[in-house]
This record gives C-alpha cells, sequence and structure tokens, in this order.
C-alpha cells in the first residue's frame, strides 16, 4: 500500500481489511491459536463490551500491534456469534466509525494514493483524480475519483449525493476526500458485517464457547436488546412513516433524511421532544447530546428557531421513502390520518 504505515500499523488500525486477515493468519494468529492467549482474549473482550457500551476506542494504535488487531477480529466473532442481530449491526457502526475517525486523523494515510489502495480493499475501485483529469483544476477541489458504479453502490440515499450533482468524466465520479471516507465507511461497515455472516460461524461459536468467560459473555449477548420504545400514539401512520419507525424500532441505520423525516412528523403529531429523543434511543450510532439538539433544531427550540415542516409526499417518493408510490391520495404524510379517518367515516355511513 502507498501509505505511510507498516503492514503491522494498518492491520491494527483496520482490522477488517482482507491484507489484515492475511497478515495476521501468516503471522500464526488463528481462532484456535488466539483464543489460547489469555491477554488476547481478556481484550477481545474489552472491545465487544466497550461497543456495546459505546466506550470509544483509541484513534492511534500504540504497542502490540497484531494482538490488537487479532482481538478486535475475535471480539467480533464473539458479536457474531451471538447471533443478535441488533448487536452485530451496533458494533459495525461503532466499528466503521472508528473506521472514518482514523481514516482522517491518522497522519500516514493522508495520500490520495493511501486511501485508494484501501477503497481496493474494501472492493471499491478508486484512483486520485489527477490521473482522470490531468493537469486540471478539478483535481484539487475533488482528488478521489471512484467508479460509477461502485459510487453508486456505496453513496448514502441523500440528495445531495445523487450522481447528477457531481462533476463525472468517463465513469468516473469526482469527489471531495471528507465524502470519499464516508463512502468507504459504508464499504467498510459491510464489511464488517459480511464477516460476522461467514459460513463456519457454527464452528466459530463452538470453539469461542470453550473459554467460560466467552461462554459468559455470548449469553449476555444473545439477550441484548436495543432499549423499549414508547408506544406509538393513537391514530392511523401513513406507511411511509411506520415503515421508518418500524425500521428504528429494529435497530436499523436509517438514513438522514428518513429520521428528518419522521422527527417533523411526530413532533407535528404532539410528541414531545424527549418522546422522539427516545424513539431513536434504539439506532446503532445513538448519541443522546446530538440527537436531542437535531430534534430541537426540527422543533424551532434552538439555532435559527425554525420549525421544520413535514416534507410533502413529492419528497418524499424523490428520497425513496415512500412505499406507495404517491398512491395514499395525500399530498403531505401529516394529511394521511384525517384522510384515513374520513374513509372510515365514509364506510361507516
Ligand atoms: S403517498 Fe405520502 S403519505 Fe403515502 S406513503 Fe407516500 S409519502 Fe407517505
Amino acid at each position: 500500500m502507498s501509505c505511510y504505515a507498516t503492514s503491522q500499523e494498518l492491520s491494527c488500525l483496520f482490522p477488517y481489511l482482507e491484507r489484515a486477515g492475511e497478515y495476521l493468519y501468516a503471522r500464526g494468529f488463528t481462532l484456535e491459536a488466539a483464543l489460547e492467549n489469555d491477554g488476547l482474549v481478556e481484550r477481545a473482550l474489552e472491545i465487544a463490551r466497550g461497543a456495546m457500551k459505546g466506550r470509544k476506542r483509541p484513534l492511534f494504535c500504540a504497542k502490540d500491534f497484531e494482538e490488537e488487531a487479532a482481538a478486535a477480529r475475535l471480539a467480533l466473532y464473539i458479536i457474531a456469534a451471538s447471533g443478535n442481530q441488533y448487536a452485530i449491526r451496533r458494533f459495525a457502526d461503532r466499528e466503521s466509525k472508528l473506521f472514518t475517525a482514523r481514516l482522517r486523523g491518522v497522519p500516514g494515510l493522508q495520500a490520495p494514493e493511501c486511501k485508494a489502495s484501501i477503497a481496493a480493499d474494501l472492493g471499491v475501485r478508486a484512483r486520485p483524480s489527477r490521473e482522470v483529469v490531468k493537469g486540471s483544476i478539478l483535481a484539487v477541489y475533488f482528488p478521489l475519483a471512484v467508479w460509477w458504479t461502485h459510487y453508486l453502490r456505496y453513496a448514502p440515499q441523500e440528495p445531495d449525493w445523487a450522481m447528477i450533482n457531481r462533476p463525472v468524466v468517463k465513469g468516473w465520479v469526482l469527489i471531495r476526500v471528507d465524502d470519499f471516507e464516508r463512502l468507504l465507511e459504508e464499504a467498510y461497515e459491510r464489511r464488517v458485517l459480511a464477516l460476522a455472516s461467514r459460513e463456519d460461524i457454527g464452528y466459530i461459536s463452538g470453539q469461542l464457547a470453550k473459554r467460560p468467560e466467552v461462554a459468559e459473555l455470548l449469553a449476555e449477548l444473545r439477550a441484548y436488546r436495543p432499549v423499549a420504545v414508547k408506544a406509538s400514539v393513537p391514530g392511523a401512520h401513513p406507511p411511509c412513516m411506520q415503515a421508518i419507525m418500524d425500521a428504528i424500532k429494529r435497530g436499523e441505520n436509517t438514513p438522514h433524511v428518513a429520521r428528518f423525516a419522521i422527527a417533523t412528523y411526530l413532533l407535528k403529531r404532539g410528541w414531545g421532544v424527549d418522546e422522539v429523543v427516545d424513539l431513536f434511543r434504539s439506532s446503532p450510532d445513538f448519541n443522546e447530546k446530538i440527537t436531542r439538539y437535531q430534534v430541537q433544531h426540527i422543533a424551532g427550540q434552538v439555532g435559527g428557531r425554525k420549525e421544520y415542516s413535514v416534507p410533502s409526499c413529492e419528497t418524499m417518493n424523490s428520497w425513496g421513502l415512500c412505499p406507495t408510490n404517491l398512491g395514499c391520495g395525500v399530498k403531505n404524510p401529516i394529511q394521511y390520518g384525517r384522510r384515513a379517518g374520513a374513509v372510515a367515516k365514509e364506510n361507516r355511513a
């Protein structure tokens, strides 16, 4: 890799890259060997528990690179062996956020060639933009280029990311470094989820259960559930909002626009800020302080003091959030309950 970091350091920083797995295997860190190393198992348990409790891991790898990398992989297998999808998603979310923080914060990883080589390990075809638009100022503003199909695979489902809003040259989408890192965050999260669903997870689970302290954590993880969410307010919710609420309650990582839409809707339906914040508690990346500020902002209680309206059905549809393809007969989701009530009244008459 064209990064100013050794293979040891890179494995420690990004333990779920393919080359980190190959490196550790070549150094003798098989699952069986790892489970015989008391210090390594203890560190893996610490990483797994820390992820569930929202504890941050350090940005830099200071020492014991190989043990730290092997412990991180073992922690993932412990979480995966629990079979608890919420725990797995939460772990993947934490690790992908740490990935981005390291990609942004570690000095030896800042060259476009280095970021492109990390992308290649994640299956993302990318290269420095100057190789695509030689001598153009575009390469200064957009230092990285991603092949368009890979861009579409990993770009967030947000209006700003639509390909029509991005410079595209000969099939390469030119993007800023921070956007590129966000794109790779998604690819890294999918890598973690893919490792967690390996075919031999049954064998791994059997090996892990041989260590009593690991078996104990596995039992805890199997019982692990998101914080309960309050019951819905009475009245019919439109299919779009119901789908978003269900996804949040299942602990799925919903897109930013979906969170914005549900917050505006529930506030208009009379939910308080605390109740809306509580709904988001089961999100894998929940942060009370940030969520509260954002909900208060949408409610017009902080910042510009502008209360946001519920997005129209047209807008919801353009964001890919209308499951009925504008089929409810209303212009805005907030009108849905009134129309459902009117239809029921008509049917009774
Ligand atoms: S038509 Fe409107 S209310 Fe119905 S699901 Fe679509 S966005 Fe929601």
